[in-house]
């Protein structure tokens, strides 16, 4: 494990704007409603995805552009300020000035890792706690044996570069969710830290817009940014929270992302992954979005699943597996199985032998993870030929298997590390005593500009 870290310095949250806890997606209402909501309601302008930023500017008798104008400046440019919308009419501006907010992260604490992982800590306008990380180049997996497995190599060109749109190098941002998470899986550090709300549009995607600033601001000689970039190029919903539980808020957020005049990512580049709460999985395929889909499976039976992932009780092996079968893939879209290994738990070869059953009638490919270890849990990971022997068993039945390979760690930003903790006697005992502090973030990159009001 390295040792070769950094931490850049804390940001204080009192530097950001005046909190302001985002308020829902705006709905379509009558004119008299709508005229009435606009006397007193600060709209979080982050929140809104497309059509709900043309129902803003109609609500202020303004023609149906300027919304989609508005709409560019905050999710295509990641404006922070009505002032830099300098193609909005004065007179929108100044309509807007005592009405909105755009929304902003702060961030108290940034690690690097020596691999480039970068994992960001930041706090919401009511100062809670989230974490994102940005992981450069390919997304951490290795594919043993790639050249016998002629679909598998397809899967790498498809997913880490040499697609149809030509090399390019890869920087997947993971994004949270939830301030923590209520489901409660055995084996995440996340889990232990309860549930306590829910992450809204803007915060969602504030935290693609500040990754996006901060890449542009870092020097071509950053470890994130020589082996990654300058753009987050892949977004993974796989941070703290279950996404899917927060469906209400992800959905406008996945439309805003993909939206061509908004962050314009293609839905190839974004993965949503679940732990199978099924009625959501069935709501994110009738909303047409055709985004990746990825599914933590991890046990192969429901007796160990019930004890490992407490949601199985309520959505059992069948009832997910079902789910899968029925959501809808466009050609050559595949669903992602997430498998963690825990060593004498579901990492024996009569669990690999078990998936053509399981998986059968589903177009999927498996990345195994082995278990990423945290000091909230009783397990352990399995050893690297325990690993093998696993996944050359998927393949010899015909998977494409990818061995994800631990990005992060030396900075609990691997999966299921994200514990978005404060106590400095945790990361102690995570081992985190040991990091040199790096140059400031600049602030331009932060965005934390404000202070006491509307507009920042
Ligand atoms: S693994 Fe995911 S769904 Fe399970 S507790 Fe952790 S964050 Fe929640």
């Amino acid at each position: 494990m390295s040792t070769s870290l950094h931490t850049e310095r804390a940001i204080d949250p009192a530097t950001r704007a005046a909190p302001q806890v985002a308020a829902p997606v705006v709905p379509s209402e009558t004119p008299s409603e709508m005229s009435s909501e606009m006397s007193s309601e600060i709209i979080e302008l982050r929140n809104l995805d497309y059509d709900a930023m043309q129902a803003l500017a109609l609500r202020l008798g303004q023609p149906r552009f300027r919304g989609e104008q508005l709409f560019r400046w905050v999710h295509g440019r990641g404006a922070t300020d009505l002032s830099q919308m300098t193609d909005v009419s004065k007179l929108l501006r100044a309509a807007l000035a005592n009405r909105v907010h755009i929304a902003e992260l702060g961030i108290e604490l940034a690690q690097v890792s020596a691999d480039g992982t970068r994992k960001l800590r930041l706090t919401t306008a009511d100062n809670r706690v989230i974490e994102t990380v940005l992981i450069p180049d390919d997304d951490a997996r290795t594919l043993a044996a790639e050249e016998s497995a002629r679909s598998a190599s397809e899967d790498v060109e498809s997913e880490d570069g040499e697609d149809e749109d030509g090399p390019r190098r890869k920087l997947t941002q993971c994004v949270s969710s939830q301030v923590g998470c209520a489901i409660d899986c055995d084996f995440c550090a996340t889990a232990k830290l309860g549930f306590s709300r829910h992450l809204s549009v803007a915060e969602i995607v504030s935290q693609v817009y500040l990754a996006d600033r901060l890449l542009a601001s870092l020097p071509a000689d950053d470890p994130t940014r020589r082996a990654g970039g300058e753009r987050v190029t892949n977004i993974v919903f796989m941070g703290m929270g279950e996404p899917l539980h927060n469906i209400d808020n992800v959905l406008p957020a996945l439309r805003i992302l993909l939206h061509p005049l908004g962050r314009a990512l293609s839905r190839r580049r974004i993965t949503v992954s679940t732990s199978g709460l099924v009625p959501a999985i069935d709501r994110l395929a009738q909303e047409g979005l055709p985004v990746n889909l990825a599914v933590s499976l991890n046990a192969t039976t429901d007796a160990v699943r019930d004890r490992i992932m407490p949601i199985n009780r309520k959505y059992p092996l069948a009832s997910l597996l079902s789910a899968l079968r029925r959501f809808p893939l466009e050609k050559r879209q595949r669903i992602t199985v997430e498998y963690v290994l825990l060593r004498d738990v579901n990492d024996s070869l009569e669990d690999a032998r078990r998936f053509p059953e399981l998986l059968s009638g589903i177009p999927s490919k498996i990345n195994l993870i082995p278990w990423n270890p945290h000091p909230q849990a009783p397990y352990q990971r399995p050893e690297s030929a325990r690993v093998a022997a696993f996944q050359k068993e998927l393949m010899r039945l015909g998977y494409t298997v990818f061995v994800r390979k631990t990005r992060g760690d030396d900075i609990d930003a691997a999966c299921g590390q994200l514990a978005a903790d404060r106590d400095p006697r945790a990361a102690q005992a995570r081992k985190l005593a040991r990091l040199p502090v790096l140059p400031t973030i600049p602030e331009s990159a932060a965005g934390l500009s404000g202070g006491n009001g509307l507009p920042l």
